[in-house]
């Protein structure tokens, strides 16, 4: 397993298991994103409503990495679901990154009443070939399986918060039976995982931090993992997890620290 590692989507595509978060990235996004692209980060995961779509575009271009060496996601925001205008947002996130295709589009959230009309308006996108996949974020079992019921193409992916104090195991058991690769948000949990005594003590048996001992035990799961950083010092280090491996017992310790305390919002109950 390596920095450009990847899995195989269930459309036969693949996608990098590792790669970076840009959310709350600022005016910092260009930087962090351009230096990630210089320590071997392939895969960005962006959103419309993240606002630094450009951004990342931005950094792409001055990289010179070819396209087709890079995975680039971003998502959909729930206004243009309740317009129904989300082949527009979609036009303009492709227009704001100056691509002419993104790796991955998905849903950003389960809005009540609008996520079936929505993804019908995906997989349209997907067999246009301006979406290479198409997924959803937030979407608990109940979710899933109405769209699942509704709709043609199964998703390739579902974007949810996952880190060792929020393990929604019961969606990732459902994705994994149906085919459905699992990415982890807020895998540091916006940092509110780090600085606790277990992970240290891992780390400090391994000489990694907090942080590369959660994103390597998200990796050995087999979840998706793009970590948000916008220092150049964290972005490398965050990507130095793939010279040591937990073994079972390590992993079972961080598997047993859930306490399904969410840093975000829960998707039953949101309203933005
Ligand atoms: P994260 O869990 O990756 O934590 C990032 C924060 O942790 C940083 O801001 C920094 O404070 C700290 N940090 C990062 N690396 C560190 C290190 N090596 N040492 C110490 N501290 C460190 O946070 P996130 O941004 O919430 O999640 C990652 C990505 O997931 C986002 O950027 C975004 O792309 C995606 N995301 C998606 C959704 C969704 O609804 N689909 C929601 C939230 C985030």
């Amino acid at each position: 397993m390596d920095i450009t590692t990847k899995l195989k989507m269930n459309n036969g595509k693949e996608i990098h298991q590792f790669g970076l978060g840009v959310w709350r990235g600022g005016a910092e996004t260009k930087n962090a994103v351009l230096a990630a692209l210089k320590a071997g980060y392939r895969h960005i995961d962006t959103a419309a409503v993240y606002g630094n779509e450009e951004q990342v575009g931005e950094a792409i271009r001055e990289s010179g990495i070819p396209r087709d060496a890079l995975f680039i996601t971003t998502k959909v925001w729930n206004e243009d679901m309740r317009k129904h205008t989300v082949k527009a947002a979609f036009e303009l996130s492709l227009k704001k990154l100056g691509l002419d295709y993104v790796d991955l589009y998905l849903i950003h959230w389960p809005v009540k009443d609008e996520y079936i009309h929505t993804y019908k308006v995906l997989e349209s996108l997907y067999e246009s070939g301006k979406a290479k996949a198409i997924g959803v974020s937030n979407f608990k079992t109940h979710h899933l399986q109405d769209l699942l019921d509704h709709t043609d193409i199964v998703p390739a992916v579902n974007q949810m918060e996952f880190n060792p104090q929020m393990q929604d195991n019961d969606i990732l058991k459902m994705c994994t039976e149906k085919g459905i690769l699992l990415e982890a948000w807020s895998p540091l949990g916006s940092g509110a995982c780090l600085n606790d005594e277990n992970l240290k003590t891992i780390g400090g048996s391994h000489g990694k931090s907090e942080a590369q001992v959660i994103i390597r035990w998200l990796l050995q799961k087999g979840i998706v993992v793009f970590p948000k950083s916008v220092h150049e010092n964290r972005i490398i280090e965050n990507a130095d997890v793939f010279d040591f491996t937990l073994n079972d017992e390590e992993m079972a310790l961080i598997n047993g620290m859930n306490k399904n305390l969410r840093t975000g919002p829960d998707p039953d109950t949101f309203n933005f």
